[in-house]
């Protein structure tokens, strides 16, 4: 495994990176647990310094810092500059947010003769963080953002194809004005990283990325005993019911399913559509996806993006194939497509019965996967027929209605008419496969402190 920088736009490799020596580790861990033991002693007024200085110098850099997202990991440049955006809120977020969010807690007490009782949060150390290549500076940001400001320090293992993403980050930190070693991009292979868990300094994990890597990390640290956060993948439901506004669900669905050429966990993956209005969804939705452009991911006409990777392309196509041979019925949108670059045609699934093994995967591109429900309530069924549970919508114009539906899905994000949405001030997180722990607003910054009793008697 080596990390390394190659343009899908071209899959011409551009400059590889050396993993870091163990010598880099454990300096690394030194520097981290030292800082550590100044920054929980500054004021939050001090570190929502630094988190506003990161936001006005991803603002600042905006194009710098969103070409290198195009350029490692071939979006399209303008979700490049939302990611960026995106990024640089949340980093705004906890500087406005920080200390409201961990302030002390006075308990109701039955009888106040007999004391007061109060909630502090407190940092707990080093947390490692693992994070995936599909927004490589949103997942990063999602975590060190409340992390830092929480008071806690952080080493960071990022994707391996996203290594320039991973060092801007570095010196973004370091510009922001954080001290030294509070957070540290490193280049480990996996069984660097296990070591990393192990190191009695590191308090906790939060990994984002696939089911195999998270129950690998999810038991390293339930070894050593530390708490972590899962941040896995997910196959969301996107119901249609027959009284949604079908010109704005469409539009929804083909963005849903394509933004970040379909790279996103909470992509709407599975399309679950009523019967009455079924044939007329296909129809539409189809003409839609024609619609999208394929081509340089800098062109600004561009609508739809090369993958992340040739493999990436590989094992798509295999995962359709394997859905086909299953029995479903595969329709290739005949877009123009380059002949060079990780470009991959959209696929509409459809007739994927419940031994597809199709019912049970995540396609992380550009493949839909449309299902066809006699009612709501199996609509419900087919979308909590599902190992994930990570986002998922209800279209219907009817609000409350999308309410009772959404409380009725078994995921931790419901939207009612939008697709699963990223925001810097809504939570993020799932259930079952989709794995545990919340990130961001008050949910994800508490994940990571000692919530304290002091008791006063
Ligand atoms: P991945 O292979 O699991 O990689 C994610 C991160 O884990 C990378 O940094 C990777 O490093 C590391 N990793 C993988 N195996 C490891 C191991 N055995 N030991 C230590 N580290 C390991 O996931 P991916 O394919 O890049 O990302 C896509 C997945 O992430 C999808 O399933 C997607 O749904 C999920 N995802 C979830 C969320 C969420 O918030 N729920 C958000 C985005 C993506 P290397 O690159 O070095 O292998």
């Amino acid at each position: 495994m080596a990390y390394a920088t190659t343009n899908p736009f071209t899959n011409e490799q551009i400059k590889v990176f050396p993993n870091s020596t163990d010598a880099e580790i454990d300096t690394a861990l030194d520097k981290a647990h030292a800082a550590f033991l100044s920054w929980r002693e500054t004021s939050f007024a001090e570190r929502a310094k630094v988190m506003q200085n990161a936001a006005d110098i991803l603002r600042r850099d905006m194009d710098a810092y969103s070409k290198l997202l195009t350029l490692e990991m071939g979006k399209v440049f303008g979700e490049a500059k939302a990611e960026t955006e995106l990024s640089a809120a949340i980093f705004e977020y906890y500087a406005k947010n920080a200390e409201k969010l961990l302030v002390p807690e006075a308990l109701p007490v039955a009888d106040a003769a007999e004391g007061r009782a109060q909630i502090i949060h407190q940092p707990l150390g080093i947390l490692l963080a693992i994070e995936p290549w599909n927004f490589p500076f949103y997942q990063v940001a999602r975590i060190i953002a409340p992390q830092l400001s929480a008071g806690n320090t952080i080493v960071l293992k990022h994707a391996s194809n996203v290594p320039q993403c991973a060092a801007a980050m570095d010196k973004l930190m370091v510009e922001a004005g954080l001290p030294d070693g509070a957070f540290r991009n490193l280049f480990p292979s996996h069984a660097q990283v296990s070591r990393i868990i192990a190191d009695h300094r590191v308090r906790g994990v939060a990994l984002t990325g696939s089911e195999g890597a998270g129950a690998k990390v999810a038991s390293e640290a339930g070894q050593g005993l530390k708490k972590c956060t899962m941040e896995l993948g997910g196959a969301d439901a996107f119901i249609v019911l027959e009284d949604a506004d079908l010109e704005k669900t469409v539009k929804w669905a083909v963005f849903g399913r394509h933004w970040n050429a379909g790279q996103v966990c909470v992509s709407s993956k599975r399309m679950i559509v009523v019967d009455s209005i079924y044939d007329e969804f296909l129809s539409r939705y189809r003409e839609g996806v024609a619609k999208l452009k394929m081509g340089d991911p800098m062109d600004p006409s561009t609508t739809l993006a090369p993958l992340s990777s040739q493999g990436a392309v590989d094992s798509l196509r295999e995962q359709v194939e394997g859905a086909v041979k299953a029995g479903a019925k595969s329709e290739e949108i005949p877009l123009d497509m380059p002949n060079a670059g990780a470009f991959f045609r959209p696929v509409i699934l459809t007739e994927v019965d419940q031994a597809n093994p199709a019912m049970r995967e995540e396609f992380f591109g550009p493949v839909s996967m449309l299902f066809r429900a006699k009612d709501e309530d199996e609509a419900v069924r087919i979308a909590n027929d599902s190992p994930y549970g990570l986002g998922g919508s209800v279209f219907t114009k009817d609000e409350a209605r999308g309410e009772r539906v959404a409380k009725r899905i078994e995921t931790g994000m419901v939207f009612v008419n939008h697709p699963t949405m990223v925001k810097a001030d809504l939570p993020f997180g799932g259930v079952l496969r989709s794995g545990y722990g919340r990130e961001l607003v008050g949910l994800g910054i508490k994940e990571f402190v000692n919530h304290k009793l002091i008791d006063v008697v």
